[in-house]
């Protein structure tokens, strides 16, 4: 396991990882209705590792349970307002007054999980009515979510319904982890030294999603001297999340895979080398899964240690439990 996750195993408690989420995706009973809208996924297995921030923004700006139900409509001179259906009463001033502050205030997240075509909390695809409340294209999204992601570019965000899909999972937990870590490092201090360290850590990773991004953040470290160490960790960050965020390919796991392999080469027997290149080329092939290949390079790792190979983040992106990678 690598070390990264190895450090956080050595705590007592797992770690608690702040990630913002609609309230009513717990079970609170803060819908129009009054009803929720409880996710067992979020409120059980997520719940070990996900220190949930719940926000209702309808109930905060005043609007009680049960209210009148909101909904997106167009305006005739094309805006797009957050109207009550029977009264016809606009609260997109308030919700967005509320909503400002509210978000600058929540960037220490690791990540959010929005109620799916919720008016407010849609993070795409919430159904936009006409000037004559007929519903129309499903093609908004929400005013509370759209400011959170404004102003909260790197939190990496997902819609209870989505989360369903075990690959779109996998992706969002990843990415939930690695923001985690890099606001730990961050806390810390950020040094030219701990940069530097982190990417090595995430190098593997990162290649699997993305080659391009790889190769952005490669470049920005290799003119991190002499330059504010905040600006080159911004940017850093900036490219590694847009590359993790890209969704991961067979393609792209055997080429992270072949380099481990490379990189182990000189310390495996032949016969190692091979059993482990037929591995990654089965699973290439959609023969095996991704744990076949993996659980050799860590089989080997036990008996060939190697501290480069064991910090990757890539054999260990999130805690085992969560079984996320069972799909690839
Ligand atoms: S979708 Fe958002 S605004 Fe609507 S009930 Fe859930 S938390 Fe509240």
């Amino acid at each position: 396991m690598p070390e990264s996750l190895d450090r956080s195993a050595e705590a007592t408690a797992p770690p608690r990882i702040p990630v913002g989420i609609s309230q009513c995706l717990l079970g609170a009973p803060v819908r129009f209705d009054g009803g929720h809208k409880r996710d067992q996924y979020c409120t059980g297995e997520l719940a070990q590792w996900f220190d949930w921030v719940p926000v209702c923004p309808e109930m905060a700006i005043g609007l009680g349970a049960p209210r009148d139900s909101i909904r997106l409509q167009k305006r005739a001179d094309g805006a797009i307002r957050l109207v009550a259906g029977k009264t016809g009463v606009d609260h997109t001033d308030a919700m967005e007054a509320w909503s400002r502050p509210k978000v600058a205030g929540l960037g220490e997240l690791c990540g959010y999980v929005f109620a799916k075509r919720s008016p407010t909390c849609g993070m795409e695809r919430v159904k936009v009515y006409t000037h004559e409340g007929m519903p129309d294209r499903a093609e908004g999204t929400g005013v509370y979510a759209r400011l959170f992601m404004a102003a909260n570019p790197l939190v990496p965000v997902e819609e209870e319904g989505r989360l369903n899909d075990p690959q779109l999972r996998e992706n969002f937990v990843m990415r939930v982890f690695v923001l985690w870590r890099w606001r730990q490092l961050c806390r810390e201090g950020l040094t030219a030294k701990a940069l530097l360290d982190f990417h090595t850590d995430h190098k593997y990773l990162l290649m699997a999603h993305s080659i391009p991004a790889y190769q952005q953040t490669g470049r920005l470290l290799a003119q991190l001297a002499g330059q504010p160490i905040a600006d080159v960790g911004d940017a850093y960050v900036a490219a590694l999340m847009q590359g993790l965020a890209r969704p991961v390919t067979r393609g792209g796991n055997a080429n992270a895979l072949q380099h481990i392999m490379g990189y182990f080469r000189e310390h495996l027997p032949p016969a190692h080398r091979q059993r482990l290149r037929d591995s990654i080329e089965k699973y290439r092939r959609g023969l095996l899964p991704l744990s076949a290949p993996l659980a050799l390079i860590n089989h080997f790792l036990a008996d060939f240690p190697d501290p480069y190979l064991s910090r990757q983040v890539y054999l260990a992106p999130h805690p085992e439990e969560l079984r996320l990678r069972s799909f690839h």
